[in-house]
C-alpha cells in the first residue's frame, strides 16, 4: 500500500459519503422556522447568533434582536447590523454580577420581552437563559411564546444553562466548551473580539 494511502479507496470512500449525504438532503424536506440555541460555557454563542444574523440580512431577511444582559458600551454587532435596518432592544443594564436593582432588571427585562413578542421578524434573543434562571421573566409565558410563534419564524436564543425545556423544544442545539479562554492567562479583553 502507498505510504500516502490507496486513491482507489479514497475516492470509493468519497464516492460512498457523497450518496449519504444526498440520500439524507433529499430525506429533508420540511420546512419550517427553527429554534437554535447556543449554549454552555465556552466563548462564541453571542457570535454564532450575531454570525446567522448577518447571514439573513444578506440574504435580504428581516431580522430582529433583543439583548438582555449587554451594557450600554460601544456594541459592534448593533454598529454593524443597526444600520442595516435590523431592530434592536437592549436591556443595558449591564451583566448579571453588576446589577444589583432587581426591580428594576425585571423592569427593564420585561420591556425587553415586549418587544420581543411584537418583532415582526426572525429574533435573536441575546442572554435569554439568564432571565429564566433569574425568574425575571415568566419561563411559561417566555416558553409558549417561543412555541406558538408563526411557523416561518426563526429564533435564536443564547445564553449558558438553558432551561430544559427551551431544549426540548429547540430544533438545534449547540454547546460551546471552554477548552481555554485567552481572559484565563490574563489577556484583555478587546474591542473586535469580545463585543
Ligand atoms: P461572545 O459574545 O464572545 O460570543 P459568549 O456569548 O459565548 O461570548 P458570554 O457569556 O455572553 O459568552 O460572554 C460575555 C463576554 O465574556 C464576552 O466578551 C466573551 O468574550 C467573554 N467570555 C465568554 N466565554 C468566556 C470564558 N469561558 N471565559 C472568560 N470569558 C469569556
Ligand atoms: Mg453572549
Amino acid at each position: 500500500m502507498h505510504a500516502r494511502g490507496n486513491p482507489d479507496r479514497h475516492r470509493q470512500r468519497q464516492q460512498k459519503l457523497k450518496t449519504q449525504v444526498a440520500t439524507r438532503v433529499a430525506a429533508a424536506t420540511e420546512q419550517k422556522g427553527i429554534l437554535i440555541v447556543f449554549t454552555g460555557n465556552g466563548k462564541g454563542k453571542s457570535t454564532a447568533a450575531f454570525g446567522t444574523a448577518t447571514r439573513a440580512v444578506g440574504h435580504g431577511k428581516r431580522v430582529g434582536v433583543a439583548q438582555f444582559i449587554k451594557g450600554q458600551w460601544d456594541n459592534g454587532e448593533y454598529n454593524t447590523l443597526y444600520p442595516l435596518g435590523v431592530e434592536f432592544h437592549i436591556m443595558g443594564t449591564g451583566f448579571t454580577w453588576e446589577t444589583q436593582n432587581r426591580e428594576a432588571d425585571i423592569e427593564a427585562a420585561s420591556a425587553v420581552w415586549q418587544e420581543s413578542k411584537r418583532m415582526l421578524a426572525d429574533p435573536v434573543l441575546d442572554e435569554l437563559t439568564y432571565m429564566l434562571a433569574y425568574h425575571y421573566l415568566d419561563t411559561q409565558e417566555v416558553i409558549a411564546a417561543i412555541e406558538n410563534r408563526p411557523p416561518r419564524q426563526n429564533v435564536i436564543v443564547t445564553g449558558r444553562g438553558c432551561h430544559s425545556r427551551l431544549l426540548e423544544l429547540a430544533d438545534t442545539v449547540s454547546e460551546l466548551r471552554p477548552v481555554k479562554h485567552a481572559f484565563d492567562s490574563g489577556i484583555q479583553a478587546q474591542v473586535g473580539i469580545d463585543w
